[in-house]
């Protein structure tokens, strides 16, 4: 894997630290990157598109792929009622193939384990909110968890940065302009070689 041209940009954050904006207005400053499609046990919702979100498959077709040895990692993301997400081998490999350049927007064990099986083409990026009171803060605002769910994520904090320390590259998220331009010069300099 280590003579093609692709790119993986694996980008992992704990929930709440607004990861998903940044991407999005990274991927418009950088319309030639690609989101990278995973495969997920979780039901589709009613926005998404089969193959532009997700690969929606049943949890037997999903343990048959991990049997098969077709995941390059896969995990039971707990925050989203232990449905199985997983990253393709043959998606991400003939991606790379044609030079593209993919975003992973992954849980954080996943992206350092993708970042092991591809070490030669991944950048691997960790979204960081500014404080725990930042989270808990957005975490409130942003109304979609409960009260214990809320705490649940702050208690799993201090182990989520930890492990983002294994990341390349660690993007504190305070003001959004900030983290996108820092995330863009990470690329230019990482992906582009300018
Ligand atoms: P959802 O799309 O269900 O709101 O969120 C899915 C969560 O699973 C996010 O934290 C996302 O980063 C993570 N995720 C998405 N695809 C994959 C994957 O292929 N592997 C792993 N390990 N996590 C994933």
């Amino acid at each position: 894997m280590t003579d093609h041209k692709g790119k993986l940009i694996i980008v992992a954050g704990p929930s709440g630290a607004g990861k998903g904006t940044v991407e999005n207005a990274v991927m418009e400053i950088f319309p030639e990157i690609q989101f990278s499609v995973s495969v997920t046990t979780r039901p589709r919702r009613d926005y998404e598109i089969e193959g532009k979100h997700y690969f929606f498959i049943s949890k037997a077709e999903f343990l048959e792929r991990i049997a098969n040895d077709e995941l390059v990692e896969w995990q039971e993301v707990y925050s989203k009622n232990g449905h199985l997400y997983g990253t393709l081998r043959s998606y991400i490999d003939s991606a790379l193939e044609q030079g593209k350049q993919l975003l992973l927007d992954i849980d954080i064990k996943g992206g350092i384990n993708v970042k092991k099986a591809y070490p030669e083409n991944s950048v691997s990026i960790f979204i960081e909110p500014p404080s725990l009171e930042a989270l808990e803060k957005r975490l409130i605002h942003r109304n979609t968890d409960s009260p214990d769910q809320i705490k649940i994520r702050l208690e799993r904090m201090p182990e989520e940065m930890r492990l983002g320390q294994e990341f390349d590259y660690q993007i504190v998220n305070s003001t959004l302009e900030d983290a996108v331009d820092t995330f863009a010069e990470i690329l230019k300099k990482d992906v582009y070689h300018q």
